[in-house]
């Protein structure tokens, strides 16, 4: 009989060894992949950012789960032609803890520093990127049986029920509260940097606005939905980001929390229609895929509403999309 693992622990460890030994885009898609609009549109929006900003020389550009480090190219190629000034002052920061992401990110991001966490970036004025990279940290789940909350262990590939120490008051059996420790410490950690150098964060994630009592952990395999207790590292683990519980975490720093707003708001609010026809002028050949990946990203019944981007400042500057 295997000892019973705390989900959050389990969930930790499945995804240390998925994301340092698999390639996660062979299982699973995200927005930079689908269209270099949107790593263009988070380029401008990073412009404008730093402009609001004061345009700090030097400054910190980081972004956190990089994975192929396709977003951050096309912010770069982005910066370079909007804001050669932002380029020229820009240091690069990843943070990464999978030693072959850092190696195909190393291909297409000469010049970067690497990092494991976000603790270990140098001080200063930030601007700093997060597409995707909450959902994957580790969740904890409290559910209620025969009228009391348990909490979730996982051993032998099924969940098994442990007494908890939380009240998290009346709800109806087979509630499951979800509690996103490791990304609600990891924006409060990002708040209270940018209180103290100054500047910006942009998370993008997916995800719910308030409370809900439902199971959202997944885990996906070629494209396809899979069991997330059996064979952990095989699977990409991931859960629903609780947007409530992030703005709070930044706004109890002392940030100001900007949105959540949907992801087709926001990147229509950055020029997406106006982005696509001129792309499709320049390159007429491409222009259906333009049009396709840019539904794809904006539209309520793709990634337009589940997805949702959230800014931190450190000023009532407000900024571009929101
Ligand atoms: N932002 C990218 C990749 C998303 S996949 C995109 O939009 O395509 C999640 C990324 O976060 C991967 O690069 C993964 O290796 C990284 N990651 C996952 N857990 C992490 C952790 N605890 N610390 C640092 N990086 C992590």
């Amino acid at each position: 009989m295997m000892t019973p693992e705390r989900l959050d622990h389990f969930m930790a460890r499945a995804n240390a060894a998925y994301y340092a030994a698999r390639n996660p885009f062979a299982d699973f898609t995200t927005a930079p992949e689908i269209s270099q609009i949107f790593g263009e549109l988070l380029g401008a929006w990073a412009a404008v950012v730093w402009a609001q900003m004061g345009q700090p020389d030097p400054v910190l550009l980081v972004e956190a789960g990089p994975g192929r480090g396709t977003l951050m190219a096309d912010v770069l190629r982005t910066v370079a032609r909007v804001a050669p000034e932002f380029a020229a002052a820009l240091r690069l920061h990843l943070i990464e803890t999978s030693p072959r992401l850092r190696v195909e990110q190393a291909q297409r991001l000469p010049g970067a520093t690497w990092h494991a966490r976000l603790e270990d970036v140098p001080p200063g004025p930030t601007i700093l990127l997060a597409n995707e990279f909450l959902d994957a940290l580790p969740i904890r789940q409290v559910t209620r049986i025969a009228g009391v909350w348990t909490e979730r262990h996982v051993a032998g590939g099924a969940f098994t029920a442990h007494p908890c120490a939380l009240d998290l008051g009346d709800a109806p059996d087979g509630a499951v509260c979800e509690i996103g420790e490791a990304a609600r410490d990891w924006t409060a950690q990002l708040a209270a940097r940018l209180m103290r150098n100054g500047g910006a964060g942009l998370i993008i994630d997916y995800g719910f606005t308030r409370p809900q009592h439902q199971d959202t952990l997944q885990a996906l395999r070629g494209g396809k939905p899979v069991s997330p207790l059996v064979e952990p590292g095989t699977a990409d683990l991931t859960a629903h980001v609780d947007f409530a519980a992030l703005a709070q975490a930044a706004h109890t720093e002392g940030a100001y929390v900007w949105g959540p707003v949907g992801q087709g708001d926001f990147l229509t609010n950055l020029g997406l229609r106006t982005r696509v026809e001129n792309l499709a002028r320049q390159h007429p050949a491409g222009a259906a895929e333009f049009a396709a990946g840019a539904d794809r990203l904006a539209s309520p019944s793709q990634m337009g509403t589940l997805f949702k981007a959230l800014a931190l400042t450190n000023r009532a500057t407000l900024p571009p999309g929101f």
